[in-house]
């Protein structure tokens, strides 16, 4: 029976090992971290991430062929594959402070490896990784493969699941990348990966390429995908300044079938813990490698979301007579998109912290994320501190408000009883629509001010 280790219990690691457990019943899959406090929610029936449908996939394997444990040396023994989703954040100290990642994690990760293995592994990059990682990895492996006469072999099979989604994807991808050594024994390891994902995988949506092709593609993919969404959020900015209508804009793109329908959301920015950090890990190999112009291209898709965050915090400011102060703000959605629990490099703790700035109180609701983790975010204590409170529902929230910012595109915000809640917000009452989800001229009707992403302005 193959064994399968998977280093990292994370958003990444927990969700992708228990699909694998799910689809090959005949593999007994291990995942391990360093967390206690991670591995017991994962043992218990609180798991420690919300992703729909996680729930269903994790209670059908535990306890048959998927396990949680910290016992991480143990597993890696036994282990014939082993992928590694530890994270890999930008560096915080040291050469490349700010842009490149910090491959600590990796490193320690690979050197354990290296330490309790005494058979042939697989070693597969799971976690987002600069290109070229494999090379030092392997150093590390191999460093006293000679006394031990151990084979490794290292792949890059970069996920690009997207939280909220997950299971959906995994179960569903759009395809598997596979980069590994284009040697006979690098191809041998190719396809036996290969052979785990064709338990559910058609073999199509299977793409194999070199090392070097995969990792980098990891770090494109998201690059694409944040430049589309500065892309959209730039001409937001025209649309509000020429009367433009970002939506209508958008729809008329999305009907181009050389650029298609999705990523073309205008909004107050994107998060997560994925785009920031990997275009500045691009940023910085671009440097690394001389290449100033292409390095400067990239960081342009960041500046133009931190000017959005701002944009939007300033437009709510000056709406509400140049200044917040005093004033309640109920805040709608705090995690970084709708359906996570995930509020890494959310774009609502900018926004929190803009308004904070000028004094406002706000009121937080977010369906899935705790008040601790919006405490922690926002590095307060809520009990201590009079201008933020985290409240149970939306209605709680915008109870006596002054204005209700929508940060995050849950289903239920367009559902709330908006007349009613008109009814007890103070006067003149605004709604901030960050996501472009509520209907404008229906909120506009009952009476509230509108600011609505890449829309028209009230008058
Ligand atoms: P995460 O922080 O949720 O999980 C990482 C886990 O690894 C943590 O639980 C940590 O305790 C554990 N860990 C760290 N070092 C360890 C070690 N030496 N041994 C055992 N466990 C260890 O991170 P994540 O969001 O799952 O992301 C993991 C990687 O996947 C990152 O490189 C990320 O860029 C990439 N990725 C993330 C997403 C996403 O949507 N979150 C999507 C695709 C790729």
């Amino acid at each position: 029976m193959v064994k399968i280790c998977g280093i990292g219990a994370g958003y990444v690691g927990g969700p992708t090992m228990a699909v694998i457990a799910l689809k090959c019943p005949s593999i007994e899959v291990a995942v391990v971290d360093i967390s206690e406090s991670r591995i017991s929610a994962w043992n218990s029936n609180k798991l420690p991430i919300y992703e729909p449908g996680l729930e269903e996939v994790v209670n059908q394997c535990r306890g048959k062929n998927l396990l949680f444990s910290t016992d991480v040396e143990k597993h890696v023994h036994e282990a014939d594959i082993i992928f590694v989703s530890v994270n890999t954040p930008t560096k915080v100290k040291g050469l490349g402070a700010g842009k490149a990642a910090d491959l600590t994690y990796w490193e320690s990760a690979a050197r354990m490896i290296a330490h309790v293995s005494n058979s042939d592994k697989i070693v597969i990059e799971k976690s987002t990784v600069p290109v070229r990682t494999a090379e030092a990895i392997g150093k590390i492996l191999t460093h006293n493969t000679k006394t031990k006469g151990i084979n490794y072999q290292i792949l890059s099979n970069p996920e690009f699941l997207s939280e909220g989604t997950a299971i959906q994807d995994l179960l569903n991808p759009d395809r598997v990348l596979i980069g590994g050594n284009q040697d006979p024994q690098g191809l041998d390891a190719i396809q036996k990966l290969k052979a785990i994902y064709t338990h559910w995988v058609p073999q199509d949506r299977i793409i194999t390429t070199n090392l070097w092709s995969a990792e980098l593609s990891k770090l494109a993919d998201n690059a694409f995908l944040a430049q589309r969404i500065s892309s959209i959020n730039a001409m937001s900015a025209l649309c509000e300044a020429t009367g433009a209508e970002v939506s209508q804009v958008s729809l008329a793109l999305s009907k181009n079938t050389k650029i298609g329908p999705k990523f073309l959301n205008a909004s107050v920015g994107f998060g997560g813990s994925c785009f920031q950090k990997d275009i500045l890990n691009l940023v910085y190999i671009c440097e690394s490698n001389g290449l100033t112009e292409v390095a400067n291209y990239w960081r342009e898709v960041i500046k133009v979301n931190e000017y959005q965050k701002s944009r939007f915090v300033h437009r709510v400011v000056t709406s509400m007579f140049n200044t917040v102060s005093g004033k309640k703000i109920a805040i709608l959605g705090f995690a970084f998109k709708k359906d996570t629990s995930d509020t890494r490099k959310t774009p609502a703790i900018d926004v929190c912290k803009g308004l904070l700035g000028d004094d406002a109180c706000l009121s937080i609701y977010d369906p899935r994320v705790t008040q601790n983790q919006i405490e922690k975010d926002l590095s307060i204590s809520c009990s201590g501190v009079k201008h933020v409170n985290v409240v149970g529902d939306a209605y709680e929230a915008i109870r006596d408000a002054h204005g209700v910012c929508i940060l995050t595109e849950w289903d239920e915000f367009k559902t709330i009883d908006y007349e009613r809640v008109y009814e007890n917000m103070v006067k003149p009452a605004f709604v901030f629509d960050g996501r472009n989800m509520l209907d404008v001229d229906k909120l506009r009707k009952i009476g509230f001010i509108v600011y609505s992403i890449g829309k028209p302005l009230d008058q």
